[in-house]
C-alpha cells in the first residue's frame, strides 16, 4: 500500500515535541497580549448570526470573493493561502499518525496528500514570488513596506523550499515507488543523485531540523506579527455587521447616566472596533478606492485603521505601566480605592482617564480632525475591505464628540445646523414655503388628501434646491401619469437629518427625526417615495431605530414599477447614449443598481459606465454632510467624477440623487463642458420621453 516511513533518517525527533511546546508558548502569550488589548473595548454581543458567519468565512475567506475582485493581488494571495492550508492539512495528518497511532497516511489519502501538497506548495512558492515581485519591485501606492513583511516572505518561501529539497534528497537515497506522485520533489531527487550517501544523509538530517525550526519560528512569531491576520482575518468576517450597512448606533439622550457623546478615548469603542485594527492587511484596497484619498486630501483610511492599532498598544503598555505603579502603591502606603484597582486586576478595570496616562489625544494627536471632517461616508472603504473593517461608524462616533461635547466642527456645518434647527432645511429658508413649489403643480397636502396610497417625500432638495425642483416637477407628473393616489406632508415635512448625523449632530437628527415620524404616524402613512436615496436610506434604515416603521422605496424603484405595471407609457428614443452615476448612498448602501438603469434603456438610452461603477463607484463628494462644507484641501472630488463621465463620451450623465445632480452639474460646468454634456436625473429622463 502507498506509505511511507515517518522520521526517516532522524534520531531524536523527539526533541520536536518540547520545541513545538515552547512555540506554542510564544504563541499563546503573544495571542493572549492581542487579546488583553481587544479588552480594552467596551462590551458587545457579534454573537447573533452564527451561521451567515460561518458561510461569510466560506465564501470570503476561503472562497477570496472580494480578495479576487482584483485579478494580480487576488490570484497571488488565493495560491499563498491554499498552499498554506493543504499544507497545514499534510502536516496534520503526518502528526496525527506518528503521535497517535492513526492509520491515515496510507494509500489513497496518501496519494492524494503527496499530489496536493506538491502542486499546492509549489504553487505557494510563486504565490510568495508574485508578492516580492509586486511589494520590491512594481510598488503601488497602496502597500507600505516593513520589515517584518520582507521576514515574512522569506520565512515562508524557505519553509516551502526547505520541504521540497527534503523530499528530494529523500528520494534520491530511498527509491520510492510512489515517489513520481510527488513530482517536485521527485525531479529534485534527480538532480540530487550525483551526490554520495553519506552527504546525502547529512544534508536530509540538516535540511529536516533546519525546516522544523523554521516552523517553530513560525509559529512563534504568529501573533506578534502580520502573520496574525490568518487567523483574525476569518474572525472579522464572522463578526462583521450585517443587515443594512451604515446604520449608526443611536444615542439614548433620555438616559441620565450617559456622562459624554460619541467617543473620544480609545476605550470608549467596542472591543470589535479595536478588533478591527489588527484584523487590518494593510493591503490598501480602502486607499486605493477613497475619494478623499485619491483626490489628496491627508485622509487615508488604511492610515485611520493603523493609527488606531499603533494606539491601541500604546493604550494597553500605559495602563500596564500604571498598574504596576498601582500594585507597588497597594504594597506600601496605597489608599483603599488603588489597592481595589489594583487587586481586580486586568488593565481594562484601571478607572484612569487617558490624560492621566499620559497619552495622545484620540481626536487630534492620533488622528487629526481635518480627517474626520474630510470622510463623504461614501463607504468605499468598507465596501472592498476584504476583511470587513468598519471605518466609517469610527469616524462617526468621533465627529459625534466633537460636535455633541466640543462644539468643534467647520462654521459651514454650524450654519448649516442653524438652518435645520430654524426652518428644517439646511438652505435656511423659511418653513413656511417647502410646500409652495409642489402645491403649485396641483399636488395635495396629507392634510387635504389623507387617504393618499403613497407619500411622496421630495426632501429638502426636491423642494427648495431650482435645479432639484425641476426634477420634483417630473416626478410628480410621473406619479399624476401613472394616477397614482398620492400626496406630499407639505410644511410638515422637515429635513430627514442625514446631514445633520452623518456630520455628527444626533441630537439634531433625533429632534427632526422624531418630528417626521410623529407627523407620519399621525396620518397613517404606509409607503414611502422618495426623490433622494439620503431621505430614502435613512427613512428606510434608521427611522426604525425611533419607532418609524415605514415602507421606503426610492424613485427610480418606484417609477420601475410602473413601467413594468404599463401604468407610464414611454417612446423609446434611438441612438443616444447616458452614462450612469451611482448614488453611495442607492448602490453601496442599499444595492439598488439595476432599477435606474432599466430605467434608462426603458427609454432607449445606450448605457456606456465609467470606469468606476456599481459598487466601485466614486462618490460625487457631498455625502456625510459634505455638501454643506467648503473643500479646501487637494482636488475636488466632484471634478474627478465629472472626467470620469466625460471619459465615456456620452452627451448625458444620468443621476437619481439630487446631491449627486449638483455635484455633477457643477462638475460639468467646472469643465466647461455644458455645451455637450448634460446632468439629468433619470426621472426627467423618463419624463421627457413619456406619451
Ligand atoms: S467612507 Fe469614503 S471618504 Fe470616508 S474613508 Fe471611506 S472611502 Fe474614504
Ligand atoms: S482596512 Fe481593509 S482594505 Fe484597508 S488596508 Fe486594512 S484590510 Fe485592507
Amino acid at each position: 500500500m502507498a506509505t511511507r516511513e515517518l522520521y526517516w533518517n532522524i534520531e531524536g525527533h523527539w526533541l520536536l515535541y518540547p520545541l513545538f511546546l515552547i512555540a506554542l508558548g510564544f504563541f499563546v502569550y503573544g495571542f493572549y497580549q492581542r487579546y488583553q488589548l481587544w479588552k480594552l473595548g467596551k462590551p458587545e454581543n457579534r454573537w447573533q448570526e452564527v451561521w451567515q458567519g460561518i458561510k461569510d468565512v466560506l465564501v470570503y475567506g476561503f472562497g477570496h470573493k472580494r480578495i479576487l475582485q482584483d485579478a494580480y493581488p487576488g490570484i497571488m494571495h488565493f495560491i499563498v493561502f491554499w498552499g498554506f492550508i493543504l499544507l497545514a492539512f499534510a502536516t496534520t495528518i503526518v502528526a496525527l499518525q506518528a503521535d497517535f497511532g492513526l492509520k491515515l497516511f496510507h494509500g489513497g489519502l496518501y496519494v492524494f496528500i503527496k499530489v496536493s501538497a506538491n502542486l499546492f506548495g509549489l504553487l505557494a512558492m510563486v504565490g510568495i514570488l508574485m508578492v516580492a515581485w509586486r511589494r520590491y519591485v512594481t510598488r503601488p501606492d497602496r502597500l507600505d513596506t516593513k520589515a517584518e513583511d520582507g521576514v515574512i516572505l522569506a520565512l515562508i518561501f524557505v519553509i516551502l523550499l526547505t520541504g521540497f529539497l527534503i523530499e528530494g534528497v529523500r528520494m534520491a537515497i530511498v527509491p520510492d515507488p510512489w515517489g513520481v506522485y510527488g513530482f517536485v520533489g521527485y525531479g529534485l531527487a534527480v538532480a540530487f543523485r550525483g551526490m554520495g550517501e553519506g552527504a546525502l544523509l547529512g544534508f536530509h538530517r540538516f535540511l529536516w531540523w533546519f525546516h522544523l525550526l523554521l516552523v517553530m519560528v513560525f509559529i512563534g512569531y504568529f501573533p506578534y506579527s502580520k502573520l496574525m491576520h490568518i487567523l483574525l482575518a476569518p474572525l472579522n468576517q464572522f463578526f462583521r455587521k450585517r443587515g443594512p450597512i451604515g446604520i449608526p448606533e443611536p444615542i439614548d439622550f433620555e438616559d441620565e447616566s450617559l456622562e459624554t457623546y460619541g467617543k473620544s478615548s480609545l476605550r470608549e469603542f467596542s472591543w470589535k472596533a479595536l478588533f478591527n485594527t489588527d484584523a487590518c492587511l494593510r493591503c490598501g484596497r480602502c486607499q486605493d478606492n477613497c475619494p478623499a484619498y485619491l483626490s489628496g486630501k491627508h485622509l487615508n483610511p488604511k492610515q485611520v485603521i493603523q493609527d488606531m492599532r499603533g494606539y491601541m498598544e500604546e493604550t494597553g503598555t500605559a495602563l500596564q505601566e500604571h498598574r504596576r505603579t498601582l500594585a507597588v502603591a497597594s504594597t506600601s502606603e496605597a489608599t483603599g480605592e488603588e489597592t481595589a484597582v489594583a487587586a481586580e486586576g486586568g488593565v481594562e478595570f484601571v478607572p484612569v482617564s487617558d490624560e492621566e496616562l499620559g497619552l495622545r489625544a484620540l481626536i487630534g494627536e492620533v488622528i487629526p480632525e481635518e480627517d474626520l471632517w474630510a470622510c463623504t461616508t461614501c463607504r468605499s472603504c468598507e465596501a472592498q475591505c476584504p476583511v470587513f473593517v468598519e471605518h466609517v461608524d469610527k469616524t462617526i462616533d468621533m465627529r459625534r464628540n466633537l460636535v455633541l461635547m466640543e462644539s468643534r466642527f467647520p462654521a459651514e456645518a454650524q450654519l448649516a445646523f442653524k438652518n435645520m434647527e430654524n426652518n428644517g432645511n439646511p438652505w435656511g429658508i423659511g418653513w413656511s414655503t417647502r410646500a409652495e413649489f409642489l402645491t403649485g403643480l396641483g399636488v395635495k397636502t396629507y392634510a387635504e388628501n389623507p387617504e393618499a396610497d403613497i407619500l411622496y417625500w421630495p426632501g429638502c432638495s426636491g423642494a427648495f434646491d431650482a435645479r432639484s425642483q425641476k426634477v420634483s416637477g417630473a416626478i410628480v407628473k410621473l406619479l399624476q401619469k401613472a394616477g397614482v393616489n398620492f400626496a406630499i406632508l407639505g410644511n410638515e415635512e422637515k429635513c430627514c437629518g442625514d446631514s445633520a448625523r452623518k456630520l455628527g449632530n444626533e441630537y439634531l437628527f433625533y429632534s427632526l427625526a422624531t418630528e417626521n415620524i410623529e407627523v407620519m404616524q399621525g396620518y397613517g402613512v404606509k409607503k414611502i417615495v422618495t426623490q433622494c436615496p439620503h431621505c430614502f436610506n435613512i427613512l428606510k434604515n434608521e427611522y426604525p431605530q425611533l419607532g418609524g416603521d415605514f415602507e421606503v422605496v426610492h424613485h427610480t424603484t418606484y417609477l420601475n414599477e410602473l413601467i413594468q405595471a404599463s401604468r407610464i407609457q414611454v417612446t423609446p428614443g434611438q441612438g443616444r447614449s447616458i452614462t450612469f452615476h451611482d448614488s453611495c448612498y442607492l448602490g453601496r448602501y442599499n444595492q439598488i443598481y439595476d432599477e435606474p438603469r432599466q430605467l434608462l434603456k426603458a427609454v432607449g438610452l445606450a448605457i456606456k459606465e465609467m470606469k468606476h461603477t456599481h459598487e466601485k463607484s466614486f462618490c460625487c463628494g457631498a455625502g456625510g454632510g459634505r455638501m454643506w462644507l467648503e473643500e479646501k484641501e487637494g482636488e475636488r472630488i466632484n471634478q474627478m467624477r465629472t472626467d470620469e463621465a466625460l471619459a465615456t463620451g456620452t452627451e448625458l450623465v444620468g443621476t437619481a440623487c439630487p446631491f449627486c445632480l449638483t455635484m455633477v452639474s457643477d462638475g460639468i460646468a467646472a469643465r466647461e463642458a455644458g455645451e455637450r454634456v448634460k446632468a439629468l436625473d433619470v426621472a426627467e429622463i423618463l419624463e421627457q420621453a413619456l406619451h
